[in-house]
């Protein structure tokens, strides 16, 4: 493509629904991505409020946009406003991928893949016993994701547990895996880190220091022990620097973005997603706004 004459009358346009958005790497990501491969298209970042959202959606038919990617808080109450859901995504009752295919607006879940793909590079899911800080919109999609994949257990612990539970109900429903809530606290996050051998933050807690105050030191964690934090900025939290000085494998947040990212890429052009490229301006993009 020649970027002399960009944008112009035949440039398709992709975007990001959320609020807040202006901190999110994700235009940055696509439109590298659009560059990379000549594709003749650009990404913006809205931010919609909640009474905005069935306007902005139906927008994207009118307008003929090729695909959009929905963030908090809206995950959820898209659903109603799609013409159709890909599977995955009712499963979980979440969407954060949107294609316009002409006709219809489809609704796709990539937080479940994008989730799962770095895990398994260091382990076998299937083999794993998990707990999950947080019981949100991301705890929802990992809590999926690892039973989707063969966890037999997982145990998921939060501030406010009548979410817990809510969310283990909504798993017990649907997959036969050991699952259990918990209260958070300091001192039920110590008890079960020696129990599980994969351990994810799903709350912005930890993003620097005073993660409940919890120190590992003198921890023994069990062995081949992975610390998975969806915080992506900054890339090492406290929570990863925590683990890893007890000999934990980690997996910073911001490779899910990054895979999760492609694969909406992906849906969108029906083209191999420029994951080098893709990480490199994340993580360029995440460092320069810390
Ligand atoms: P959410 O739906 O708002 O859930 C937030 C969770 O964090 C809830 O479980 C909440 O507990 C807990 N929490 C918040 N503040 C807390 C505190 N001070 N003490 C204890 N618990 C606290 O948000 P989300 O979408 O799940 O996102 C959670 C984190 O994951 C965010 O940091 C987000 O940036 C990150 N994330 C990363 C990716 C990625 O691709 N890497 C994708 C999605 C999200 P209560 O239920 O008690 O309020």
């Amino acid at each position: 493509m020649n970027y002399s004459n960009w944008p112009n009358s035949s440039t398709k346009l992709c975007c990001l629904i959320g609020n807040p958005v202006e901190q999110s790497p994700s235009p940055t990501m696509h439109n590298a991505a659009f560059r990379h491969l000549g594709v003749n298209a650009v990404y913006l970042a809205f931010s919609i409020e909640n009474q905005n959202l069935s306007e902005a959606i139906s927008g994207l038919k009118a307008v003929e946009f090729l695909g959009a990617n929905i963030t908090m808080p809206h995950k959820e109450r898209t659903i109603p406003l799609l013409d159709e859901i890909d599977p995955m995504a009712r499963k979980v009752g979440a969407v954060n991928t949107i294609l316009n295919n002409g006709s219809k607006l489809i609704g796709f879940n990539t937080d479940v893949e994008g989730f799962a793909n770095p895990l398994e590079k260091k382990a076998k899911i299937a083999k794993l016993t998990a707990m999950i800080i947080g019981a949100g919109g991301a705890s929802k999609a990992c809590a999926y994701s690892l039973a989707i994949n063969g966890c037999r257990k997982i145990t998921i612990l939060n501030r406010t547990l009548l979410k817990a539970k809510k969310l283990v109900t909504a798993i017990e429903k649907e997959f036969d895996v050991e699952v259990r809530a918990e209260q958070l606290n300091e001192k039920s996050t110590q008890n079960q880190i020696g129990k599980h051998n994969l351990v994810v933050n799903a709350t912005p807690l930890g993003m620097h220091e005073e993660w409940f105050g919890l120190s590992l030191e003198g921890t023994k964690l069990p062995e081949g022990t992975i610390a998975y934090d969806l915080v992506y900025r900054p890339v090492n939290t406290y929570f990863l620097n925590e683990f890893r000085r007890q000999g934990a494998v980690c997996i910073s947040g911001y490779e899910m973005l990054v895979e999760q990212a492609a694969l909406s890429f992906e849906i969108w052009t029906r083209r191999k997603a420029p994951k080098k490229i893709m990480t490199k301006v994340a993580l360029s993009s995440i460092r320069g706004s810390r």
